[in-house]
């Protein structure tokens, strides 16, 4: 009874398939090769919206059973519109997402997002500030509004009508015809070719033009390294597509005095032994620039790694920039080089200390004396072991012990 089942084919359904399935099988296959996720597949994206404009129309359908693909050229699409054939697959593409399902098919129908890295102070996270980002973008031309032709100048392909397609009827018998259709030689099956001379002048028929751009990017206080800030659609321009993000990537720059751990701020000081012992007083010039006058309590030692912290002069915190991370010191303690106080003057000092241990030379113990250990090149020592003692030093039964320790 079906003439051709051609457009059936394409879109995978029986001939007395119902409008329903018709339509699920457009769905399916017009996501699957839409050229924003398919480029290659651009003809084949024409071919299912052909069968789909068909097949979905009752009238169009019931003559396209009767005669085929040709009764649809002679009399059926051709016949309407001055020869204008079919629809523009992006319209009915667009007609059937439009609505709420389209929102789902809108990951699909954008364009690219672009990364940029913005290399950010640890001062400009901390007191916050706006930097500016400038870039050059593709935006849709304004002259001719995107379409590339000049005011009231033909797009349509004239070769294929705007189908992209050709179709070629041979005559093999008095009864048969061979009908074989190809992508429009003249407009590669774009359905749109602009003579030379009606090109827009301001994009050169490119429909986008490069324009640089500043971005105002906001950096509150707090943000961290390798934070994201997103541009919502402010990426390249393309027709036809809603442009993609732009996302800025944070890139904080090491700071000389100051590093940052969370919300916490880590800053090293060395003090002399004479401060980690009777106490010390430093001076921090704060990333806004105060001053804190920072003081030990009297009678605090302070050890060499010691931390010791400042509440809320911090980081400020993300979003709640009135609280505050710490402010940690980690100190190193400078000893006195050798020799530096007379031996009489050493007996003195030792007064303020707690009392030694008597040791005791007896007449089995040996007298040795220190002297300085250095990792590479010493006596008895292999270089570069990386250990202060090589496994061959202790006795067979020595090393089974230790293996045995550590097993
Ligand atoms: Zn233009
Ligand atoms: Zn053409």
């Amino acid at each position: 009874m079906v003439k051709e089942t051609g457009y059936y084919d394409l879109l995978g359904v029986r001939p007395g398939a119902s409008l329903d399935e018709i339509k699920r099988a457009y769905r399916r296959l017009a996501l699957r090769y839409h050229p924003d996720k398919n480029p290659s597949e651009g003809e084949r994206f024409k071919q299912i919206s052909q069968a789909y404009e068909v097949l979905s129309d009752a009238h169009k359908r019931a003559l396209y059973d009767r005669g085929g693909e040709r009764a649809m050229k002679e009399g059926g699409l051709g016949g309407r519109g001055g020869g204008s054939g079919f629809g523009s697959p992006m319209d009915i593409f667009d007609l059937f997402f439009g609505g709420g399902v389209r929102m789902r098919g809108r990951a699909d129908r954008r364009g690219k997002t672009v990364v940029h890295q913005l290399s950010v102070s640890l001062e400009d996270l901390y007191n916050g500030s706006t930097r500016k980002l400038s870039l050059q973008k593709n935006i849709i031309c304004r002259k001719c509004g995107g379409c590339g032709v000049r005011e009231g100048a033909q797009r349509r392909c004239p070769k294929c009508h705007g189908s992209g397609m050709e179709v070629r009827i041979h005559q093999l018998g008095p009864s048969m015809i061979q009908q074989i259709q190809t992508v429009c030689s003249q407009c590669q099956g774009q359905g749109e070719w602009i003579r030379p001379r009606d090109c827009c002048l301001t994009c050169n028929g490119r429909k986008v033009v490069r324009e640089k751009k500043i971005l105002s990017v906001h950096l509150d206080k707090g943000m961290k390294d390798g934070q994201k800030i997103t541009f919502h659609e402010e990426g390249d321009q393309v027709p036809g597509l809603e442009p993609g993000d732009i996302i800025i990537v944070l890139d904080q720059k090491e700071h000389p005095v100051f590093r940052r751990s969370g919300d916490d701020l880590i800053v090293r000081r060395e003090i002399s032994l004479a401060d980690a012992l009777c106490g010390c007083r430093q001076v921090i010039r704060t990333l806004d620039n105060r001053t804190l006058l920072v003081s030990s309590p009297p009678g605090d030692v302070i050890r060499p790694g010691d931390l010791k912290c400042i509440p809320n002069e911090g980081m400020p915190v993300y979003r709640s920039p009135f609280q505050k991370g710490k402010l940690i010191l980690q100190f190193e303690v400078k000893f006195p080089e050798p020799g530096w106080l007379p031996t009489d003057r050493l007996r003195q000092l030792q007064g303020f200390f707690p009392p030694q241990e008597e040791v005791m030379a007896t007449e089995d113990t040996e007298e040795v004396e220190l002297s300085d250990y250095t990792a590479h090149g010493g006596p008895g020592r292999r270089p570069n072991t990386g250990e202060a003692y090589h496994e061959d030093d202790f006795e067979d039964g020595m090393r089974q012990h230790v293996q045995c320790q550590t097993s």
